[in-house]
């Protein structure tokens, strides 16, 4: 058996019979060969940040050992191929160090380069997915690899095709990145911010992360628990207790609530309930003392989803990922 409490982090005691590490296709090619004659299936993890994983996977646990930088030249632009289990906040460090711009934003996000375009991550105005040439896969069905372009990984909020199609493992992703400095400073956050160069903005950046999310180290959790909800002006126009929310538009006549606002306004911040309870620093991060199971986090989780859909009349959409 492999202990897997240290590799989520939500602390939650965690078993696999069968845990491989992977570099190449080969390893890839042996084992789906392995789990497929056993009639088992794979379960690939990065470090565990945006996942609840259960007290015993069924599935034999994989995960990448891909730590390659790739820089290349075309047509004058700067591509950069990064590995698949590089941690994402040293991608950041490296391409500071390269002079390569444009993930600043980004900086201080925790996990895997690999998990990245999974949930299409993104902070402070950017998403990676303004950034992604191709992601590198193992197609599982095929068993090839394929770079799959930006525009077929139906890139949206929070989304991607690899969270429907479980059989793509991400082995590297291919990003475009620009060789001067412009700060992308839309977010409210950071707007009226000066920078004279990115590690100045990556250091604020962290900083203002670090003053509003609790330390997993001290209260485990997985940033935020809930997206953000995304829906018609018409609809918040109807409903008075939209109305009296912070409301950031989008295109399409559409608007994003903060889902942190509306539990905040319920009172929640803070609650706990069967060890798992919503942090007293940030009302959307839920933290847990890692004496508890995914179900006690499902108990909360709906607990919490009903409350807002009662009083909102909204439905919360979760963001991490059972296992
Ligand atoms: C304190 C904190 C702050 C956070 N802040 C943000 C934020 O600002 N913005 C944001 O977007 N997210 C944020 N997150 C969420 C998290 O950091 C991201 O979702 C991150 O990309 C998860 O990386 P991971 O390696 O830990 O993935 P895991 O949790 O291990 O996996 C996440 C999903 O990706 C899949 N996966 C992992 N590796 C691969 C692979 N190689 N191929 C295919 N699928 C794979 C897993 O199967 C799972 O479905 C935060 C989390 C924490 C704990």
């Amino acid at each position: 058996m492999m202990d897997l409490t240290k590799d989520n982090n939500l602390n939650l005691k965690s078993e696999a019979s069968e845990f491989f590490l992977f570099e190449s296709e080969d390893d890839l090619l042996k084992l789906f060969d392995h789990a497929e004659s056993n009639g088992k299936n794979i379960q690939v993890i990065g470090s565990g940040t945006n996942t609840i994983f259960p007290r015993y996977f069924s599935s034999i646990v994989i995960k990448s050992t891909n730590n390659n930088f790739t820089l290349s030249k075309e047509d004058g632009v700067t591509k950069l191929e990064v590995g698949a289990a590089v941690t994402w906040d040293d991608l950041i460090d490296f391409c500071c160090s390269k002079n390569l711009y444009g993930l600043e934003n980004l900086a201080g996000i925790p996990g895997t380069v690999g998990a990245a375009p999974v949930q299409n991550i993104g902070a402070y105005g950017v998403e990676i997915s303004n950034l992604i040439d191709y992601v590198e896969c193992f197609d599982s069905e095929l068993k090839i690899i394929k770079k799959i372009k930006n525009e077929c990984c139906d890139f949206a909020y929070r989304k991607s095709i690899f969270q429907a199609n479980t059989n793509l493992i991400v082995t590297a992703v291919g990003l475009k990145l620009q060789k001067e400095f412009n700060p992308v400073l839309d977010h409210e956050s950071i707007q009226n911010k000066l920078f004279s160069n990115a590690d100045e903005m990556i250091e604020e950046i962290r900083k203002v992360r670090n003053s509003k999310i609790p330390d997993p180290s001290d209260f485990p959790n997985l940033g935020s628990f809930f997206k953000n909800p995304i829906i018609t002006k018409k609809e918040t126009e109807k409903n008075q207790r939209l109305t009296a929310l912070k409301q950031y538009e989008m295109p399409n006549e559409m608007v994003k609530l903060s889902a942190g606002e509306m539990l905040d306004k319920l009172s929640l911040k803070g609650m706990k309930i069967r060890n798992v309870g919503l942090s007293t620093k940030h009302a959307l991060v839920l933290t847990s003392n890692g004496i508890t199971a995914a179900k006690d986090i499902k108990y909360v989780e709906d607990i919490l989803k009903t409350l807002v859909q009662h009083h909102y009349g909204v439905e919360l959409e979760r963001e991490p990922i059972y296992l």
